[in-house]
């Protein structure tokens, strides 16, 4: 059995997640998982391949014409045929918009189990025991899979912390390269172009440093100004959980979580938001994360620096009136 990770293009030269996922299964033990090896497609890891050293074997860096590079159907032919040419193995990818795509794709083609989204894995002799959010992140199954044959696994972000080199692990990654293939040309899906997301005046979450993030708690769009005049006072920005995009009150690009936004603020108030781990997963970095929540049992207080079990649409405006009176000179 080997262990394949797919290493998807990022911004950051090779995403933190990626780095996770390497570091999570160096620490399988190595009779169970085989060579690490890494997968990447086109040149965007190109000169970066030292910063692999100690968490990857090898390297298997794929030709692609650069009008195919963004197209996942021939992503997902390529993974598939250099899994059964090189395998039988697992393959790992993060649960990421193109992870989510990814993974289903090539297992259907390998004929293999898929798992996604996967927030805890242990090894047994006879397979892994995976554990995933159902239900929306409201509750978590235990999944025993059978390794046999190969499975791909997608693994949410900050489900194993990053390490570096681990003992033993070896410095240099050797680079093995495929050259294109015609057949994998042949796709149903054209990409016609890419258009980067606007954020039509809005502000980029990601730059904060106070975060005051509303949640379904908040109720009624009625209720959105006094949390954007508290965040405005904060010096902060305004962002939120996926059920108030969803309901429209405010736009997607306020959204915080998987399927949105990863922040890192100073601060982040959680206001009225329950803590499921599709939200956690775009804040869990956060350096300070107050929660106000009405139930003490939300699922944010196991997170928390600061929890305040209180109604927000009590807390906020009293709140606000105080920092309005401390900040009149
Ligand atoms: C594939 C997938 C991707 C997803 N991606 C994301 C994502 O990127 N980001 C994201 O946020 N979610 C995402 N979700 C949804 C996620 O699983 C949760 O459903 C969502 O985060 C819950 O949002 P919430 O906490 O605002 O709402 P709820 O879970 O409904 O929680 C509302 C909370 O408000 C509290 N509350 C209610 N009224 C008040 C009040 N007056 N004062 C104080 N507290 C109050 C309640 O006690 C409750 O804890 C995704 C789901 C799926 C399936």
């Amino acid at each position: 059995m080997k262990s394949f990770i797919y290493v998807e293009p990022s911004e950051e030269g090779i995403a933190p997640l990626t780095k996770q996922i390497a570091s999570g299964v160096r620490r399988i033990p190595p009779g169970l998982r085989g060579p690490v090896i890494g997968i990447t497609i086109g040149d965007h890891l190109d000169g970066k391949e030292s910063e692999l050293g100690g968490l990857m074997d090898e390297l298997i860096r794929v030709d692609i014409p650069s009008a195919k590079g963004s197209n996942n159907e021939v992503i997902s032919k390529i993974l598939t045929d250099v899994v059964r040419e090189q395998g039988p193995g697992i393959l790992f990818l993060g649960f990421t918009h193109q992870g989510m795509e990814l993974g289903p794709a090539v297992g259907r083609r390998l004929g293999v189990p898929v798992i996604t989204n996967c927030s805890g894995l242990d090894w047994t002799e006879r397979g892994a025991l995976v554990r995933r959010p159902i239900q929306g992140g409201k509750h978590f199954i235990s999944l025993a899979v059978t390794l046999e044959g190969g499975a791909v696994l997608s693994v949410q972000k900050g489900a194993w912390k990053e390490e570096g080199a681990t003992e033993g692990g070896q410095r240099s990654v050797s680079v093995n390269r495929l050259p294109w293939k015609d057949a994998w040309a042949e796709e149903k899906t054209e990409v016609l172009g890419i258009k980067e997301e606007s954020l039509e005046g809005e502000e980029d979450i990601t730059k904060a440093d106070i975060l005051v993030s509303v949640g379904r708690g908040l109720g009624d769009p009625e209720n959105l100004p006094v949390m954007r005049e508290l965040a405005e006072r904060l010096g902060g920005m305004i962002s939120c959980s996926r059920p108030v995009v969803d309901l429209g009150w405010l736009p997607a690009t306020r959204q915080v979580g998987i399927s949105g936004r990863t922040v890192t603020p100073v601060i982040y108030l959680a206001l009225g938001i329950s803590g499921q781990t599709n939200h956690l997963a775009g804040m869990d970095a956060s350096r300070i994360i107050i929660a106000v929540n009405k139930d003490p049992l939300a699922p944010i207080f196991n997170l928390a620096k600061y929890g305040v079990v209180e109604d927000i649409l009590e807390l906020v405006p009293e709140l606000l009136e105080q920092i309005k009176q401390r900040q009149t000179p």
